[in-house]
């Protein structure tokens, strides 16, 4: 009795939260795509209608599910929708979404094989499948975190435990006390979580060496040169960037390759936004050489819009990854040759993050993961040329991946109110960023639901801003 009860206590349940759902899939690309005043306004409303007082005991949990998500609804950010341009925000692909459901219905924690066999081995050939789509050499480690956070850590992290060891000096038991001194070099267009990530590992910033930028973001290779050249002795990892996240620009991978190894330094790509570059035959060659480095990163929650949260990392060498990450302990299930989730990550129990991914490749094929990628591209060349017809607009980047800048009127301020009048009209969705020194509006084509139209609507209504503010 009690057995045959339980689906019959889920299916309710299941079937309200699905019809919310389908409503929210179907308005999502009309909805206002953030909440007026997202931030001040929006957050008071949704702050005042959320159930703020713990209950004291239980209710009919069918009506706390649709209550919560009518309280919820009003603070939502269509980034599901078309016309959200924010940051680097991938949308889900239907697959993906089905794929997460069935991954929380499952509820598998992917720490161990022996936890959930179908899982682990959904993860091992995932992640050999995004070595392949990615071009990267087909005997590398990898492991599924959180983001590309997590990913540039796991690699920075194997770097720093085998530079140290090729110095003598084991760093998983000795620590970083006393330990012969090593050094990050960075191009000055890096992504700020390289900066989280030496926090992290106990390098601390000022660790950090910052070589200078070209102006599309790019690291100057003949200052990592110098930079390498002063310092033979150090120990060192250089971060490359596959991907600015303002501007898209991929640094030259190869040359810094070149240039690193001959110092003996740790090459690590942070590709969260340009990795998927590689899947399209027409514009991997932006990434030339880049199987040359040592470790990477990526976001499949970005470029290849499985749902949040989803990120990725490779290592050329998987002794130095194990040795960073791996976990002991008498009751874990180790003797086996299985290949386990969590010895390539910081994480120990974690959910199955790569059903979406292994889902979404197998649905799509190369092909049409390559598709997806071009388009993306396409579209942001589209808002590049659309916009750059427009009087007193300039793009002020070479649109060479999904990223496109803009300036208004040449002025901080136009951009900065250009961008505040866009975001109010809801039409669209764009932030602003710092790009050389100038304020710009950053837009990132990043959903595969995106079309051609939704940027013709989406630059009538930066025209209409522009012209309401100008
Ligand atoms: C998004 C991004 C990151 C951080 O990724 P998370 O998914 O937020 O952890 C790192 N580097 C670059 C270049 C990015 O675009």
């Amino acid at each position: 009795m009690a057995r045959m009860s339980r689906p019959l206590d889920f299916e309710p349940l299941l079937q309200r939260a699905f019809s919310i759902a389908l409503d929210y899939l179907a308005t999502a690309g009309e909805r206002p795509v953030a909440p007026a005043g997202a931030g001040s306004a929006a957050d008071a409303s949704v702050r005042d209608a959320v159930l703020a007082q713990l209950p004291d005991g239980p209710s009919d949990p069918v009506e706390v599910v649709a209550q919560m998500a009518a309280e919820l609804d009003p603070g939502l950010v269509a980034t599901v929708g078309p016309r959200y341009f924010g940051f680097v925000i991938g949308g889900v692909q239907p697959a993906a979404l089905a794929a997460e459901w069935l991954a929380a219905t499952w509820d598998q924690n992917v720490a161990f094989d022996v936890m959930s066999p179908a899982l682990a081995r959904v993860e091992e050939v995932a992640g050999a499948w995004l070595l392949d789509l990615l071009g990267l050499p087909p005997h590398c480690s990898f492991g599924f975190v959180t983001g590309a956070t997590m990913a540039n850590w796991t690699g920075l992290a194997a770097a720093r435990h085998e530079l140290l060891a090729r110095r003598g000096w084991d760093v998983e038991a000795r620590g970083l006390a006393g330990a012969p001194p090593l050094r990050v070099v960075a191009g000055e267009g890096r992504h700020s979580t390289i900066d989280l990530v030496v926090r992290y590992l106990g390098l601390g910033t000022d660790s950090l060496t910052l070589v200078p930028a070209d102006d599309q973001g790019r690291l100057d290779v003949s200052g990592l040169r110098s930079q390498l050249a002063g310092e033979p002795e150090s120990a060192t990892i250089v971060c490359a960037q596959a991907g600015n996240v303002n501007s898209g620009a991929v640094d030259d991978i190869a040359a810094i390759c070149d240039v690193a190894h001959e110092a003996d330094a740790w090459v690590h790509v942070d590709g969260a936004v340009g990795a998927w570059l590689a899947t399209v035959p027409g514009r991997r060659e932006a990434l030339a050489g880049w199987d040359g480095a040592d470790s990477w990163a990526t976001d499949a929650h970005k470029g290849l819009n499985v749902a949040y949260d989803c990120g990725y990392v490779a290592c050329a060498h998987a002794d130095a990854h194990r040795a960073a990450c791996v976990m002991l302990a008498p009751y874990l299930p180790v003797e086996s040759s299985s290949r386990h989730g969590s010895f390539w990550v910081p994480d120990s129990s974690r959910r199955g993050r790569a059903l979406g991914v292994y889902t979404v490749l197998r649905q799509l094929g190369r092909d049409g993961v390559a598709d997806m990628t071009e388009r993306l591209c396409r579209l942001a060349e589209l808002f590049g040329e659309a916009l750059g017809e427009l009087a007193n607009v300039q793009v002020i980047n070479d649109v060479v991946a999904n990223q496109v800048l803009v300036r208004f009127a040449d002025s901080d301020e136009v951009t900065k109110a250009v961008v505040a009048q866009v975001q109010r009209g809801g039409v669209c969705w764009m932030g602003a960023t710092r790009w050389r020194g100038r304020t710009a509006m950053r837009i990132s084509v990043s959903n595969w639901s995106t079309n051609e139209d939704d940027v013709r609507r989406s630059v009538a209504a930066i025209a209409l801003a522009l012209a309401e503010t100008g």
